[in-house]
């Protein structure tokens, strides 16, 4: 990589709401930080880690605080910039939207001086310091400290139908859109067997009329707790060696129901009426341009390795949001931990020893 881009004191690389509430913290502490927000390709979205993350591809959020029930018009008109606000989806305005929501933390971030590039981070060298970064335009950046905010992203099977109705009863976050209205009173099915299944569906059961899961073995993959508390509950039934097929509707419905089939006989089928259908097969975190550069979990998740701080294993390098959470996992974390990363890296600035 050349030698020739400015220093920069902190790079954030994301841009969910752990890398703009980094980018605010960053910025009011007159770092000047520089946000790779990622690129706007058909591919990120398709894969589901577009520019602002998670959010951008969600509808209502109702457990943001600070963000309750009612018309934000004139708010979001007023906050958000002109060239920004295409961004900003037909919405029915009974609260904030995922990508509403995104759009005011960028813009706050931008409005104390952050800058940010539209690019993705294609390679990474931590090995020396400064720091060195090249996005997919190959610009060379340098930085004196590093926030990864990449975040994760949910794992779906593949199936076009999953596409098709996308936030339309489609979705991978119970705790998120389970108590919009379209779930409410009605059938739901969840894919999944691991503790994510469990709890998703437990929560589904106190607005939906009946939870449905579906697993693809005889057996499930969550703790014992978790598992018997889902079996004990009266609102749930499980569909065991069972695997989806389709999921049914039309364009103005959304999901209407769920097509099953037995993983040990194919041929016996069974399409279960539902007005949801939610994966639970887990998450992948967006950490390939990482490997073999930081220290990670099995699951590719980024290794905070002190406790209470978002420290990795390269100090100067902080890591916030998702990409090392696969527990938590919510808005108000990610930001959390986003602030607490631009926190440690303005502290360790300020007791850095390097001669730049
Ligand atoms: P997970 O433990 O990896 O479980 C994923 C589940 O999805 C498994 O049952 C797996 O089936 C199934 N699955 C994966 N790919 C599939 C496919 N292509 N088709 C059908 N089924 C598929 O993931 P998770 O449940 O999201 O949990 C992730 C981590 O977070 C775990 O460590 C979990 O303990 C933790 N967590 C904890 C809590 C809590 O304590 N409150 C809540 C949520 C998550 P197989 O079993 O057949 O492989």
């Amino acid at each position: 990589m050349s030698e020739e881009s400015t220093l920069e004191e902190v790079v954030i690389i994301g841009s969910g709401p752990a890398g703009w509430t980094a980018a605010i913290y960053a910025a009011r502490a007159g770092m000047k930080p520089l946000c790779i927000e990622g690129e706007n390709t058909q591919e990120n979205w398709d894969l589901g880690r577009p520019p602002q993350g998670q959010l951008a591809i969600t509808t209502e959020v109702e457990n943001f605080p600070g963000f309750p029930h009612g018309d934000l018009s004139e708010y979001l008109k007023s906050s958000i910039s002109e060239d920004r606000q295409y961004m900003l989806s037909e919405h029915q305005k009974a609260g904030a939207s995922g990508p509403e929501l995104m759009e005011l933390m960028r813009q706050q971030a931008i409005n104390f001086g952050t800058r940010a590039i539209t690019e993705d981070v294609v390679e990474v060298d931590f090995s020396q310091r400064p720091f060195k970064m090249k996005t997919s335009s190959g610009q060379d950046i340098q930085s004196k400290t590093v926030i990864i905010a990449t975040g994760a992203r949910a794992n779906y099977l593949g199936l076009d139908s999953e596409k098709q109705f996308k936030n339309a009863g489609v979705s991978a976050c119970a705790v998120c859109d389970g108590a919009l209205p379209r779930f409410r009173d009605n059938p739901v099915v969840v894919v999944g067997g691991g503790d994510s299944a469990m709890e998703e569906s437990d929560y589904l059961s106190k607005f939906a009329s009946k939870v449905y899961i579906v697993h693809r073995r005889e057996e499930f993959r969550a703790s014992k707790v978790m598992a018997q508390r889902a079996l004990d509950n009266p609102k749930i039934e499980v569909k065991w060696n069972s695997t989806i097929d389709e999921i049914l509707g039309s364009d103005e419905a959304g999901v209407q129901s769920v097509r099953i089939s037995s993983t040990e006989d194919e041929s016996q089928t069974e399409e279960l009426e539902a007005a949801g259908y939610f994966a639970a097969i887990g998450h992948t975190p967006n950490t390939e341009f990482l490997k073999g550069h930081l220290e990670m979990n099995e699951k590719g998740y980024l290794k905070w390795t002190v406790p209470f701080r978002t420290n990795t294993s390269v100090e100067g390098v902080f890591a916030a949001g998702d990409v090392a959470d696969d527990n938590y996992r919510q808005a108000v974390t990610a930001a959390g931990t986003g602030c607490m990363a631009a926190l440690d890296a303005e502290r360790f600035l300020g007791v850095d020893t390097h001669n730049w």
